[in-house]
């Protein structure tokens, strides 16, 4: 199966109103190829008006986060439903950063996925293993933990239409990416538990991309690789020229 690229650019905490407006709108006439699937996920703040500013546009748009729950006594937080309503196509979920720092354990993660479907939004479900967990053998373990707890409950025709990011954590913002190979061996990985679990059609259709200090210069080989359809881009994607760069690479 002919798997579309998904590039998907994670602003993090960065970009007001007027920054994150005044980059779609550099993008946009940057030219882009309409054969890779690009995304955008701006700051809650952002995403109105990203959202109003791409209408017409092939620029999808993405939360960084969301609750499980649709509404209620839950201080801070942004539902499934919020975001669906603002247009939102996709919604990250499990950032290492979240599990990191904000408590987001496996078993969060999958009552977000499972709710993110009810209300039709296409989750990006982040795995990968830190530094620790590399070095002492465990990439594969860790990884396999992550992918099949995400997983739990789900259909076969829900997990086809997942993307998934692997992004080994001691990658993400520290300048140093997985080499080709070794990003291809985790991808091809994670197809294989779904392989697994719910049988070739549903992972060969699952997208997978690759995270952890993507930038244009090395994004052409990690593309290349069989497993990896795109791209989750941190700082890469602060900046029109970096972003833009990644996307003509990708093709
Ligand atoms: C990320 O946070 O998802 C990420 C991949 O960041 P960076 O590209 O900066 O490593």
């Amino acid at each position: 199966m002919m798997r579309q690229l998904i590039i998907a650019g994670n602003w993090k905490m960065h970009k007001t109103v007027a920054e994150a407006l005044s980059f779609v709108q550099e993008l946009q006439s940057s030219g882009l190829d309409s054969r890779v699937e690009v995304v955008v996920c701006p700051a809650f703040t952002a995403l109105a008006p990203v959202a109003e500013a791409l209408k017409g546009s092939a620029i999808r748009l993405a939360a960084q986060n969301m609750h499980w729950e649709a509404q209620g006594a839950f201080t801070g937080e942004i539902s499934p439903l919020m975001l669906k309503e603002l247009g939102c196509k996709y919604v990250i979920l499990g950032h290492s950063e979240r599990r990191q720092y904000d408590g987001e354990t496996d078993e969060k993660v999958n009552r977000k996925v499972k709710a993110a479907l009810e209300h039709s939004l296409i989750p990006i479900i982040c795995v990968g293993e830190t530094l620790e967990q590399r070095e002492a053998g465990k990439t594969a373990v860790t990884v396999e933990t992550q992918t099949r707890a995400a997983l739990s409950g789900l259909t076969t025709e829900q997990v086809a239409g997942l993307v998934f990011a692997y992004e080994p954590v001691w990658a993400i913002g520290t300048g140093k990416t997985a080499s080709d190979q070794d990003a291809q061996q985790v991808n091809g990985l994670i197809r294989e538990i779904i392989a697994g679990a719910y049988g070739a059609e549903a992972a060969d259709a699952v997208r997978i991309q690759y995270g952890g200090s993507v930038k244009p210069a090395n994004t052409r080989g990690l593309m290349s690789q069989p497993d990896i359809d795109g791209a989750l881009v941190g700082g890469a994607s602060l900046k029109v020229e970096d972003f833009a760069g990644i996307i003509s690479e990708a093709q």
